[in-house]
């Protein structure tokens, strides 16, 4: 993918901070750190988001994400991590290269993910379950 950003960074066509890589692997400091230490995981062949990825690279990528945690746990010793992931622009995906966002954490860092916004009744939650099973092979 000739313009994309993160593809120039595997192919060090732009210069990154390098923390760790493999051959289908890389992971690299955020530059606009929501934390000290916010890394990004990719793999290094392009792949918008996780539906295009094979079951290789998704496995790859995630041991590259644990290597990084350890690391950045022996380093910085953080209290916790955030491991995210924007799938698709509503979600705040702006680089279609997937990666997966590792942020640490501590007390009073004031870093805000909110969850548990929505309410659904046991029975939408059953009929939802059902719903989407049907859909997973
Ligand atoms: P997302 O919103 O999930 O697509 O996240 C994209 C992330 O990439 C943001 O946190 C940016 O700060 C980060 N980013 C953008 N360009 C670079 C770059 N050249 N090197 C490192 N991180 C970058
Ligand atoms: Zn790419």
């Amino acid at each position: 993918m000739e313009d994309c950003i993160f593809c120039k960074i595997v192919n060090a066509d732009i210069p990154s901070f390098t923390v760790y890589q493999d051959n289908d692997t890389l992971a690299f400091l955020d530059i606009n750190p929501d934390t000290r230490g916010h890394t990004l995981v990719i793999p290094k062949k392009h792949a918008e988001n996780i539906t295009d990825m094979d079951d290789r690279d998704i496995a790859f990528v995630f041991r590259t994400v644990r290597k990084v945690v350890r690391g950045l746990q022996a380093a910085i010793e953080p209290e916790g991590f955030n491991l995210v992931v924007n799938h698709g622009e509503v979600a705040g995906q702006i680089i279609p290269h997937f990666h997966c966002h590792i942020i640490p954490r501590n007390t009073g860092d004031g870093i805000e993910y909110k969850s548990g916004g929505s309410t659904l009744s046991t029975q939408e939650l059953e009929e939802l379950a059902v719903k989407v099973a049907e859909h997973i092979h």
